[in-house]
């Protein structure tokens, strides 16, 4: 029997694409919440929840599903670092995906960043620009996030050294910052450019998004995976392999 999901945020702009996206890829809705809703009734109709929602709502996602014993696809953004790893604390004692962006492409951007960051060394400077349409409310976006998170990981660096946008007399930059620009505006869906930088060279890796489709087909797809998992915090690299 096709496997039936529950849609957290259904009103949102991915709740829309997925409203689209889940019966066009086999799959059967089973319950779309909204704020106000009963999301333990609509869970008890479901057998896994994609929730792209808001940071607030994530807990009380994860309790429900934790008690119910629901596999959950967690798309959600904007988490303190705190928040996040309580979460995850949470979100291990049932099959979870969690990931910043649910795109094919990007993931594979997360895997050639990291590439790129091992091989190119400290010598080129790392930067990440991306842009949003403008009722994005956090930023940098989860994806960029991630990015940053890999290069750090990779130049065996801690978050002391990102400088989220220059201004004044900032001066000369040190090798081992990693500049983060975040722009907003109009519709853009989501583009995310990683800049290493060298004297004589410079290698730009971009992706572009134009349909928010791409990540709903991706959650889907994340939710038919997580639902044959054993408890634990999986990303997209796990359900596309890449690791
Ligand atoms: P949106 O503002 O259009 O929609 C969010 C929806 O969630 C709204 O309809 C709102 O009413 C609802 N909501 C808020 N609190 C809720 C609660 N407690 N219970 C149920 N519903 C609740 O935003 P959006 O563009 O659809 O994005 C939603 C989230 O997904 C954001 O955090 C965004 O950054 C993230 N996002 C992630 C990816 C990814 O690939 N991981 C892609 C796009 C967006």
């Amino acid at each position: 029997m096709a496997l039936r999901i529950l849609i957290n945020g259904a009103r949102g702009r991915m709740g829309q694409a997925l409203s689209t996206s889940v019966p066009a890829l086999g799959l059967r809705i089973g319950a779309v919440v909204n704020p106000g809703d009963d999301l333990a009734a609509g869970l008890a109709r479901s057998d896994v929840v994609i929730d792209f929602s808001s940071p607030h709502a994530t807990k009380a996602v994860l309790e429900l599903a934790v008690a119910q014993g629901k596999p959950v696809v967690i798309g959600t953004t904007g988490h303190s670092a705190p928040a996040k790893q309580e979460l995850l604390t949470l979100a291990a004692k049932i099959p979870c995906v969690w990931a910043g962006n649910f795109s094919v492409a990007v993931n594979l951007l997360f895997a050639l960043t990291r590439r790129a960051a091992a091989v190119l060394g400290s010598d080129y400077d790392a930067e990440v620009v991306e842009m949003h349409h403008r009722f994005k409310k956090d930023a940098p976006s989860g994806t960029a996030a991630r990015l940053l998170e890999i290069i750090l990981e990779e130049r065996q660096l801690t978050t002391e050294a990102l400088r989220h946008g220059r201004q004044g007399i900032p001066g000369a930059r040190t090798p081992t910052e990693v500049g983060i620009h975040s722009l907003r505006g109009g519709d853009v869906v989501g583009d995310h450019t990683v800049i290493f930088a060298a004297l004589g060279e410079r290698l730009e890796l971009t992706h572009k998004a134009s349909d928010r489709a791409i990540y709903a087909r991706g959650a889907v797809r994340a939710a038919q995976w997580v639902a044959t998992q054993k408890p634990g915090v999986y990303d997209m690299q796990d359900v596309l392999g890449l690791k």
